[in-house]
């Protein structure tokens, strides 16, 4: 008998230690792959003691992955960009509800939903080449529909998240009639199908094949800050337009995240998504990608960004953004934004 107790003992002493190992890893799933996401993740696990497992890959397949592995999933957090993306993953139920004061003061209502989180912000601004289209006539995105750009417009697909949720707020801002003109009137100004990523979009504007193009600001960002002389010859060519500042102001979309629920260390992650709203963390999170913190009080002097100079920011709730996603892909659908 007394052997057995201390066999039992034992047998729990192991467990507790193996427990505590256990809650000591935080399984975060990113579809971010930033240089200076590194340093965030050690100063994180400095701070607190936690280990970070990291699995890595592109935002839909981690998404899916989530999907598959159902209520074994070992992930912890899902980090991702696009509001459209983490609508999704809410969809699909597979964020759960944190409760936290921290972030509760400290990202915007606007920046946040029930379960997920925005940690850093990017617009989507018109690009325009500055010797075949005038700055004024390019002011709104309503403008992307003006006949006067006939053969000119050019676009990733429509499909897209990022332009997706763009009309999303189209509609939520304007309504579907009018978001369906302006997606009408862009396809009827394309100057070719549309094609590739923002980056070939500026490219091509600055080649004078398109007028003009939308583009989120990371990408500018990163063709501003290049040393290679010919992405500074195409940034001389194109123009930047803030869109929409006499009225909604510039759409914004998110790169964000949310605990899981069927997180196995749910108070891990709630310290990490806490940690991500943190003043340092937010600069390395927003700054690592050339995008803006969601805590108003955190500065980043991000030399490319300052150079873009301020504008209003359309303050659209996060959540409407994804509300109206569907609607916006059925909008394209109709008129033919492939
Ligand atoms: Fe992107």
């Amino acid at each position: 008998m007394f052997l057995l107790a201390r066999l039992i003992i034992a047998a729990l002493g192991g467990l507790s230690v193996s427990a505590y190992a256990e809650e000591n890893v935080l399984n975060l799933y990113s579809a971010r792959h930033y240089q200076t996401d590194e340093a965030l993740y050690a100063d994180f696990t400095k701070q607190t003691g936690i280990r970070i497992n990291r699995i890595e890959g592109k935002e839909d397949e981690l998404l899916e992955r989530i999907k598959n592995e159902g209520a074994n999933s070992p992930a912890d957090v899902f980090l991702t960009v696009d509001a459209a993306r983490l609508a999704k993953a809410h969809e699909l139920g597979l964020f759960a509800p944190v409760s936290s004061k921290v972030l509760d003061s400290r990202v915007p209502a606007h920046l946040r939903t029930e379960d997920w989180y925005a940690f850093s912000t990017r617009a989507r601004v018109i690009v325009y080449n500055k010797a075949s289209v005038r700055a004024e006539d390019v002011r709104n995105y309503e403008d992307l529909g003006n006949p006067k750009l006939k053969g000119k417009f050019c676009s990733r697909s429509g499909s897209h998240p990022y332009n997706l949720s763009l009309m999303a707020s189209v509609i939520a801002n304007q309504g579907e009639a009018k978001a369906e003109e302006l997606a009408r009137g862009m396809v009827a100004n394309f100057a070719r199908a549309p094609k590739g990523g923002d980056t070939d979009q500026i490219k091509a504007v600055a080649a004078g094949e398109c007028g003009v193009a939308i583009s989120n600001t990371y990408y500018l960002a990163r063709m501003l800050r290049s040393t290679k002389s010919e992405d500074q010859k195409t940034m001389e060519k194109v123009g930047i337009v803030w869109p929409n500042q006499a009225t909604t102001g510039t759409h914004i979309n998110v790169s964000g995240g949310g605990m899981l629920r069927t997180a196995p260390h749910k108070a891990a992650a709630v310290k990490f998504l806490e940690y991500l709203a943190s003043d340092s963390a937010q600069g390395y999170f927003a700054d690592g990608n050339n995008e803006w913190p969601v805590v108003e009080s955190v500065k980043v002097a991000n030399p490319a960004l300052d150079a873009m100079g301020k504008f209003k920011a359309d303050k659209l709730p996060v959540k409407n953004l994804a509300m109206y996603q569907a609607k916006a892909q059925i909008i394209f659908d109709r008129v033919g934004f492939k």
